[in-house]
């Protein structure tokens, strides 16, 4: 009788058996419908058992074989194992989890009438003309192409506006040619729709499509069959689609591969950079990783020759060059609330020419803090233990954690004073001083309130083509690969709080986002101006900001690390917990620790104490966290792995646990 291992998604790390005499090796990787204690649940087909785990009388049928899709292959459940065992994560909801939620519910897969053909207009008869690529585009062209039967992992570095974008499309062009299809990721959503209109203009008898959660849940499965059938020969998409099935897969490119929004902040906490490299392996392809600012761990495997590095150094557009840089010192400077003198007079030259100009300051709402002047009073959330932002547009106090709001106060609620102060700087309060200051402006504000749907980012990006929009005051959603080919004068205020931040990323952060978005400014035949403001010039990253160094930013960033043990020297994972009720949630904790210590963990692996988490509270949530580190990978892995079965014995009801192996914050 045959007996069949199913992988459910169910927080236990574990296969379940069932009884399915119509199964054969063929639906392994297929859909299932089986009872679980009193309900259905859809599950993988992950095996066929040579022999039952249990006693076969206790054997329970399944409930439905959906042959409806194709069968996940052998080489994408090796993908899934492979991600189960990196991250600690339970094998079923790793699986369930990499499947679009289309495939997952209880009920077969009903294909909608009409197929999500490609929503772009193709316009075969007039392609336009492929650029000719310049010699360090061809260069790296070359250098990829060079071995495409293997696994081989690539960094392209090119500065902003080098052309790195024309490379990923000659390299998809040549592999295409080989028969074989290729994955485009990218960090975020918003910029599917122009990368996917420039490559489907210069690819027109591509079928292309992209793939992130913004899609309906059945145009999500159509095109995540289109992929897994072979028709969709190109696929672009957010972390999510690392897991899309392709099986001609040839090539991958992670465009910003430095993004932290890869790395997935909850269930599976996985890096979609990472798992693309791990796919690329198992599958014995290239996989190329591109930024101008590559993360620490990308650049030191480049320097250490275990990835091939290609550098664009140029704009690649004749006549554009990297824009002036200058520092503003506002502790020596007359401020008119956040923007200093030399900011306005930039901005009013710009003005004045009818230049388009660009003011980035990385936190919404109008301001982060709302004071009693009396008492102190601050607003605290009542869930989180973070204050309420100001949003004065929608007279809103809100919790960027939770999301809770409430009115705006007009007295304090402790002391009953009417002197509320809003402390700190927001796009809004920006955009309101701008506007103050420059009456006639047309000022657009982009941020992630007022850019919720893909329509407001398209009308934002016809404005800002069209040059209807004189000032853009953004967050970082602005500074992440858009080219904005107007745009000439790029002004940023407010990162400093970063430079005193307790996470060690926070500077290399800082400086890749600074760079990213100064790369905004001259891409084209305008020539580019970026002023920064700051309290700190003294901080040695705006020695390496101002000369655009990121070489030299790189070598000062890793030498800290390496002195004081840090990532990229230090592999680390953090337990993270969370429960409603404190008490049990310390009582795990200590539990945890204890069950480290029991596995008598030797150096190199260096064992912290459980610690609150830097929000403790959360959505109503405790939260606590536990950190483990060792130089060598293996090592950490090996004790994860032992440790995660002890955790797993343990578990106390009402907490809730994760691992987050190489985590990117604290
Ligand atoms: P990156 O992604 O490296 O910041 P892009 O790929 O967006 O840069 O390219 C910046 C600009 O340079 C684009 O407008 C692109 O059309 C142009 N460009 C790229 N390669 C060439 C080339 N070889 N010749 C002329 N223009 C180019
Ligand atoms: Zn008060
Ligand atoms: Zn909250």
């Amino acid at each position: 009788m045959p007996t069949i291992q199913v992988a459910l998604d169910v927080p236990v790390a574990r296969l379940f058996d069932y009884d399915a005499p119509q199964a054969t090796e063929q639906d392994v990787g297929c859909r299932v419908l089986v009872p679980f204690g009193t309900r259905l649940k859809t599950g993988i087909l992950w095996a066929i058992a040579t022999e039952p785990g249990c006693d076969p009388a206790q054997l329970r049928p399944i409930q439905a074989l959906w042959r409806d899709v194709p069968a996940l292959s052998a080489t994408d459940l090796a993908l899934l194992k492979f991600c189960s065992a990196y991250y600690h994560y339970p094998l079923g909801t790793t699986v369930l989890h990499a499947l679009p939620p289309g495939l997952r519910r209880t009920k077969g897969w009903t294909p909608p009438r009409r197929t999500g053909a490609s929503v772009l207009a193709q316009d075969s008869d007039n392609p336009p003309l492929p650029l000719a690529l310049n010699t360090e585009q061809l260069q790296a062209l070359r250098g990829i192409l060079q071995v495409t039967d293997r696994f081989r992992c690539h960094l392209l570095h090119g500065i902003t506006g080098s052309g790195k974008t024309a490379v990923y499309l000659a390299l998809i062009q040549a592999l295409l040619a080989q028969g074989k299809s290729v994955l485009v990721l990218v960090p975020e959503i918003n910029l599917t729709p122009q990368l996917e209109q420039h490559f489907q203009q210069h690819l027109p008898q591509t079928t292309l499509l992209s793939l992130h959660s913004g899609l309906g849940e059945k145009e999500r499965v159509t095109r995540w069959l289109a992929a897994q059938e072979g028709s969709a020969r190109v696929i672009l998409g957010t972390r999510l689609a690392v897991f899309c099935p392709m099986p001609q897969l040839g090539l991958i490119v992670v465009d910003e591969e430095h993004e932290t929004s890869y790395k997935q902040q909850e269930g599976l906490r996985y890096s979609a950079r990472d798992v693309a490299i791990m796919r690329a392996q198992q599958g014995q392809i290239p996989i190329v990783l591109g930024s101008a600012t590559p993360s620490l761990e990308t650049w030191l495997n480049a320097q250490r020759g275990r990835y091939h590095q290609h550098s664009l150094t140029q704009r690649a557009i004749a006549g554009a060059t990297l824009p002036r840089m200058r520092l503003i010192d506002t502790r020596r400077t007359a401020l008119q609330q956040s923007l200093s003198t030399p900011l306005l007079e930039a901005l009013q030259t710009q003005l004045s020419q009818g230049a388009q100009s660009l003011v980035f300051i990385n936190r919404r709402g109008y301001a982060p803090l709302l004071r009693c002047q009396q008492c102190g009073w601050s607003c605290p959330c009542t869930h989180c233990s973070t204050r309420m932002v100001v949003h004065l547009r929608t007279n809103q106090m809100r919790c960027h954690h939770c999301g809770r709001s409430r009115p705006i106060p007009v007295h304090c609620p402790d002391c009953g004073s009417v002197q509320l102060d809003t402390l700190g700087d927001g796009t809004q309060k920006v955009e309101d001083q701008l506007r103050w200051h420059f009456p006639h402006a047309r000022i657009l504000r982009l941020d992630s309130d007022t850019l919720s749907s893909p329509t407001q980012w398209r009308e934002a990006r016809a404005a800002i083509q069209q040059r209807t929009v004189d000032i853009l005051v953004g967050t970082q959603m602005l500074a992440k690969g858009h080219d904005f080919p107007h745009l000439t004068l790029v002004a940023a205020l407010g990162g400093d709080q970063a430079l005193y931040s307790t996470d060690f990323r926070a500077a290399e952060r800082l400086f890749s986002q600074l760079m990213q978005v100064a790369g905004r400014a001259g891409r084209s035949h305008l020539a580019g101006e970026v002023l920064i403001q700051t309290e700190f010039p003294e901080h040695p990253l705006f020695d390496f900001l101002m000369r655009q160094d990121y070489d030299g930013f790189a070598q000062y960033e890793l030498n800290q690390r390496r002195l004081s043990g840090f990532p990229p020297y230090m592999h680390q994972a953090i337990l993270r917990a969370h429960s409603k009720r404190p008490e049990r949630l310390e009582t795990f904790m200590a539990q945890a620790h204890a069950k480290a210590l029991a596995l008598a963990p030797k150096p190199p692996l260096t064992l912290f104490d459980p610690v609150n988490a830097l929000l403790h509270r959360r959505a109503g949530d405790y939260r606590m966290q536990l950190l483990l580190q060792s130089p060598r990978r293996q090592n950490l892995q090996e004790f994860l792995g032992l440790w995660e079965k002890t955790l797993t014995a343990s578990t106390l009801r009402s907490v809730h646990w994760v691992l987050d192996v190489d985590p990117v914050e604290l």
